[in-house]
């Protein structure tokens, strides 16, 4: 193969497709993640979860003390630490609550916020130590990918932007350059009121997008022009993570039970006033087993089955 693979570390290489450009990250010891099962009951599944309260302490990495003293990031109930099976040289897991509870209208604005916050201050250690790109992603559930149950986002830090976002920066760019305007401004004005509108929190709007990517879509827009999770003010966390937590009680009326969600932000300083900090959050595997079939990944098309004017319309009632 051409020479456009970049070892990360002696146990994650990223590679780069030669003719598309896009990136797969190889780590083998992926394979021997524990997974926990939906089936087990609660209290039972407490004991051996790694992530809950009495286990974290035992059951965890932690950083070395160059990157945090303290061995953990910690942000009100909010822990962070390496994860065991990293796609990135820094890959953090971010449990957001002590509580073993997988269902999502039981998430409080106040529990994710302190995970946003415990993400920022990760991104921002990572950011100090030559890894200025952040993604925040939430895998919830076994749907969703999530191997550990137990509610956790992730970060992974890295040299360059994941695909995604490098992708929006330029369609943002692009954009800009062909209508003279910033996308996001454009965005606002048409969507806010519109059938697509979902509803305000503190800072950002709440939006169904055109065409979604994923099932019941929705994006969350700062209305600020600040490109940063890392300079977002306490007020907008939490707008943020209230965004979210009526997202999610708006998806269990739907029967929406297991989520991704990323959010896409800059370093501090990028964007050129083209880009706006913004999370996306989708359902999973409303019908099937598998909601990614050949359509989405070799197709990057999507099937769905829902109109953003109607899901817009059920979720905006939650607001
Ligand atoms: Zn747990």
């Amino acid at each position: 193969m051409p020479d456009t693979g970049v070892t990360a570390s002696c146990e994650i290489e990223v590679r780069t497709d030669p003719l598309t450009g896009a990136v797969a990250r190889i780590n083998r010891a992926r394979q021997g993640r524990p997974r926990q099962q939906e089936a087990t009951p609660v209290p039972e599944a407490m004991k051996g979860c790694p992530f809950c309260r009495e286990n974290i302490e035992s059951s965890t990495p932690t950083f070395t003390p160059d990157f945090c003293q303290s061995g953990r990031i910690r942000a009100g109930r909010a822990v962070v630490f390496p994860n065991m099976y990293p796609l990135s040289p820094l890959h953090g897991v971010v449990v957001f609550t002590p509580e073993h509870k997988l269902e999502i209208n039981g998430y409080g604005p106040e529990e994710l916020a302190d995970g946003i916050m415990a993400s920022a201050a990760f991104a921002r250690a990572a950011s100090e130590r030559g890894y200025p790109f952040h993604f925040l992603g939430w895998n919830h559930l076994s749907q969703a990918g999530a191997s550990i149950l137990h509610p956790h986002f992730q970060v992974i830090a890295g040299k360059s932007p994941v695909s995604s976002l490098r992708e929006c920066i330029a369609s943002c760019r692009s954009y800009r350059e062909r209508e003279g305007r910033c996308f996001w401004d454009d965005l606002l004005e048409s969507e806010v009121g519109s059938q697509r509108y979902v509803g305000k929190t503190r800072g950002f709007s709440w939006i169904a997008p055109w065409a979604p990517t994923g099932t019941c879509e929705v994006i969350g827009v700062l209305e600020g022009e600040e490109p940063s999770l890392l300079e977002l003010e306490t007020e907008c966390v939490l707008g943020l993570a209230d965004g979210i937590s009526r997202i999610l009680r708006g998806y269990w009326e739907l029967g929406i039970r297991s989520v991704t969600m990323g959010i896409f932000s800059l370093p501090p300083g990028h964007g050129e006033g083209t880009f706006r900090l913004h999370a996306r959050i989708m359902g999973r595997s409303r019908r099937m087993g598998c909601d990614r079939a050949f359509l989405e990944l070799y197709g990057w098309e999507v099937g769905l089955t829902e109109f953003p004017e109607e899901y817009a319309a059920s979720l905006r009632g939650f607001f």
